[in-house]
């Protein structure tokens, strides 16, 4: 078996083999994946991260593969990551692929990887983060990470991206789900999806309100001196970015071009603005806490050990103390106040 050292430079090498090993150790969450991303990481930071969400049916997996096509008739190499918080099965064998392959199957500029639960959206979105640095470290210049399922796991899975689009489509049985889902304040762009549908322009109209209305939010909340963290549309510079919103039949590529223009303009102005840094730095800074607070309970954990951990317990069941005074005694016990 190669070593993971020989991994890495396979991968660089752009052997497709090696990239896909990788990706499924990243997803197995051993350990093995971590000597790889460490040895990657100098090597990323040059791919724009876009991410695509919205509801089941809106036409997501039809954008990205209409997108991915015209970034290829530019030479522009694209990853596909499609996430599925809500399916428990994994290992890019999804039937979506399997569709999207027949179109851009063979192309040595496409890599298309499907990511599901292991029944914990923390740990998805930071394998999801992972695999974003390693299609970026082996020259994907354009990552597409599409998330499926509604609320916060899109939210979680957007802030990986630099530019985020939020799909809708007419017809689904509520007049704009990005509402409901509160969703509308991650998107850069907005794309009204089956515009060859009835009501394409009644959603289109709901979400231009929305987008007025959010705006004098945030305005009421310059007012007060109040900063959005974390979302797009906060990015502090002098002249925000206001969401725009697209038109697509995705099924027969019409506004795909247009889209593509505008996902590249949001990056030229990420770009100029200084958004892109501040993106970054907010990712940098999630990623370090998070890696950080994990391994900060692992080793107090293992300091306190199993044993303490269940007289602990055993006396809180018992009722000879409450679980407050349970911990403080576990932490003293322990030397970790
Ligand atoms: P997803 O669940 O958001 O990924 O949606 P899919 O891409 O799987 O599309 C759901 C269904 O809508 C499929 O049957 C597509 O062929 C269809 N579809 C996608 N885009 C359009 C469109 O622009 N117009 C129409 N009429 N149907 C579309």
């Amino acid at each position: 078996m190669a070593r993971d050292g020989d991994l890495v430079e396979r991968l660089l090498a752009g052997e497709r083999r090696a990239l896909a090993r990788l990706i499924s150790q990243i997803e197995n969450d051993g350990p093995d994946a971590v000597p790889s991303l460490v040895a990657l990481y100098p090597h990323t930071g040059q791919a724009h991260i876009v991410g695509l969400t919205g509801a089941p049916g809106t036409g997501k997996s039809t954008l990205v593969n209409e997108l991915a096509k015209a970034y290829r008739a530019t030479g522009v190499r694209v990853g596909i990551i499609a996430v599925d918080p809500t399916s428990p099965f994994s290992g890019g064998a999804l039937l979506g692929d399997r569709i999207r392959m027949r179109d851009l199957s063979g192309d040595p500029g496409v890599f298309i990887r499907s990511m599901a639960s292991r029944g914990n959206l923390g740990g998805l979105a930071r394998a999801t983060a992972d695999v974003v640095k390693v299609l970026d470290a082996a020259g994907y210049q354009t990552v597409l990470v599409e998330t499926v399922g509604a609320g916060q796991s899109e939210v979680e899975i957007a802030r990986t991206a630099h530019t985020t689009l939020v799909v809708e489509a007419p017809g689904l049985g509520d007049d704009v789900q990005a509402i409901k889902a509160g969703v509308l304040e991650i998107a850069d762009i907005l794309v009204v999806n089956k515009a060859d549908r009835e009501g394409a322009e009644h959603t289109r109209r709901a979400l231009q309100m929305m987008l007025d209305l959010g705006m004098d939010q945030n305005v009421r909340h310059h007012d007060r001196e109040m900063r959005v963290e974390s979302t797009g549309n906060a990015l502090p510079d002098k002249q925000p970015w206001h969401p725009i919103i697209y038109s697509t039949v995705a099924v027969r590529g019409q506004g795909v071009p247009e889209l593509l223009q505008a996902i590249s303009a949001h990056r030229r102005y990420l770009q100029t603005s200084g958004g892109w840094a501040v993106r970054e730095r907010a990712r940098a800074t999630a990623e370090v806490d998070h890696l950080l607070r994990d391994q900060l309970v692992s080793h107090m954990l293992r300091r306190i050990g199993p044993a303490s951990l269940e007289r602990a317990v055993e006396r809180v069941v018992t009722r000879q103390v409450d679980a407050h005074a349970a911990v403080t005694g576990l932490l003293a016990d322990a030397g970790l106040e």
